[in-house]
């Protein structure tokens, strides 16, 4: 399916490209702007340093023989007649003035004039600065003819006769920059050409791996949350962490344990309701039975009945009332628990008065049995921190079991060690034990060892004590021997009192 192989948007690519044929144009605009300022400076260096000694030279040369200055101080035109032939047949492209040590202009000989009033004087700084480097340096100074440019010069200063100044050289004239320019665009129009296509030829391949590696991970990821989509509930991204998208890998695979966990959770709740269902029905029926029966009985013989009978049904029918609401009872708790709506309220109280209060409750019965209930160390006051409500329900089952599954004149024994910062609660009784292969068991719900016994309740009694040892995060373990008796142990927090 073509739909199937499509695993990234082609919005992702699309921005993907925008970005990259971005930066390739910026990168070409900035390369070549500092390529074209570079080049621009580099030629006007070379320019200046080949003609560093220009000054230099007309000084020695020209003013050796004859004074640069006449007796009456005015400039020697005609010295400076001659410099002007000798430039004509060079460069006229040369400017040269006579500066006195101010840097006013005294004298000028320029070939090219243009339309700009010329300056009378020039900085003397980038001179001075010329002078020290000894031409070394690429230093711009002022350009008489175009007062809003800086150019290049040569210069070096004069003492001859009681006059000072310099001899400064514009060496760039007009001519010549407009040739360097020509010259320039025509090669750096080819330089730029060759820079940019170069450039994005680079830019692409690098782009197209790139995007390639980058989405790569992407694809994986993309493909495996299809497949996830479509059922299969156990594909995971592999080696999430070698990932270059780590978390959202990691993330994935996280998301999808969740999902698939609240998937069985789910599956074991609707379990749990259609065995409730079963059970529930099952175990309902027989008191239900029961007192339908005696009901039918006291209605129809109502006349022949003596008082006795009537009583003594009566009693049956009440018993059977009595089971079935424990039945109830029991369920709602264990479903309220199974749901995991009981929060634990936990507060420090007496474990001690507890199980006087619960032997005292479960006497009569006991005695009933003939079967002697009793608290070990009954003295002691022992204070835990648990919920009072959910340890007295636990402990309730725990007696109750103990009684039901002990023959007559057994022992059933309660008692309370304090082993460091816990307080250690064993019943104890000498009944009919349990298999050692069903102990692991009979914590499960519903599971009863012999169900064929008239004992049997709903099995739910050891599952709702171990959700309230869940509860407090302790946990109970059985030590039963068949036909010696069982050992119920559990362990809760001590409470000290500071
Ligand atoms: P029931 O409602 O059947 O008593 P429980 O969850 O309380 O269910 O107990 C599960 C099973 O564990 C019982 O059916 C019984 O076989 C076994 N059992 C629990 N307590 C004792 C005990 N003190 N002595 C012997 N067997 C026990």
């Amino acid at each position: 399916m073509m739909d199937n192989e499509k695993t990234l948007t082609p919005k992702l690519i699309k921005k993907l490209w925008f970005a990259f044929i971005l930066l390739i144009v910026l990168m070409g605009a900035s390369y070549i702007f500092i390529t074209g300022y570079l080049t621009l400076n580099y030629n006007q260096a070379i320019t200046q340093r080949i003609n560093s000694n220009v000054a230099e030279h007309v000084i020695q040369e020209k003013f050796q023989n004859e004074a640069p200055f006449l007796e009456d101080g005015s400039v020697n035109k005609k010295l400076f007649g001659d410099l002007m032939h000798d430039m004509m047949a060079v460069n006229r492209g040369i400017e040269v003035y006579l500066l006195n040590k101010s840097g006013d202009i005294l004298y000028s000989v320029v070939l090219e004039h243009n339309d700009n009033e010329p300056m009378k004087s020039v900085s003397l700084e980038p001179i001075k600065d010329y002078i020290a480097t000894n031409g070394q340096e690429f230093i711009l100074g002022d350009d008489p003819l175009n007062p809003d440019e800086q150019n290049i010069f040569s210069a070096a200063p004069f003492s001859i006769d009681g006059h000072e100044g310099y001899i400064y050289i514009i060496v760039a004239g007009k001519q010549l920059a407009l040739i360097s320019d020509n010259l320039f665009s025509s090669y750096f129009t080819k330089l730029s050409i060759g820079a940019i296509l170069l450039t994005m030829l680079f830019a692409a391949l690098i782009g197209i791996l790139s995007i390639w590696f980058l989405t790569k991970n992407l694809r994986l990821i993309t493909q495996t949350v299809r497949k996830f989509q479509e059922g299969d509930l156990d594909i995971r991204i592999e080696n999430p962490e070698q990932s270059d998208i780590e978390v959202v890998a990691l993330s994935f695979n996280k998301m999808a344990d969740t999902i698939v966990d609240n998937m069985d959770k789910m599956k074991s709740v609707d379990n749990l309701r259609r065995e409730l269902i079963a059970n529930v029905s099952h175990d309902l029926r027989t008191p239900l039975a029961v007192l339908k029966g005696y009901i039918e009985t006291l209605q129809i013989k109502k006349d022949s009945l003596t008082e006795n009978q009537k009583e003594e049904y009566l009693q049956i029918t009440h018993d059977n009332i009595d089971k079935l609401s424990g039945l109830i009872n029991q369920l709602f708790e264990y479903s309220k628990l199974e749901a995991e709506q009981v929060t634990p309220i936990k507060e420090p109280f007496s474990i001690t008065e507890l199980s006087h209060d619960l032997i005292a409750k479960f006497k009569l019965l006991a005695e009933q049995k003939q079967i002697h209930l009793q608290l070990d160390n009954p003295e002691e006051n022992y204070m835990v921190y648990a919920d009072i409500g959910l340890v007295e329900r636990a402990l309730q089952n725990l007696i109750e079991n103990a009684i039901k599954y002990t023959e007559p004149k057994g022992k059933v024994t309660l008692s309370l060690i304090k082993m460091g910062k816990q307080i250690e609660i064993n019943i104890t009784d000498t009944g009919s034990g349990i298999p050692i292969n069903d102990q692991p068991f009979i914590f499960d719900r519903y599971k009863q060892v012999d169900k064929t016994t008239q004992k049997r309740g709903l099995g739910l009694g050891l599952a709702i004590v171990k959700k309230i040892m869940d509860l407090h995060d302790t946990t109970i373990v059985v030590l039963s021997k068949p036909y010696e008796g069982s050992s119920f142990i559990f362990k809760l927090p001590a409470y000290q009192l500071q």
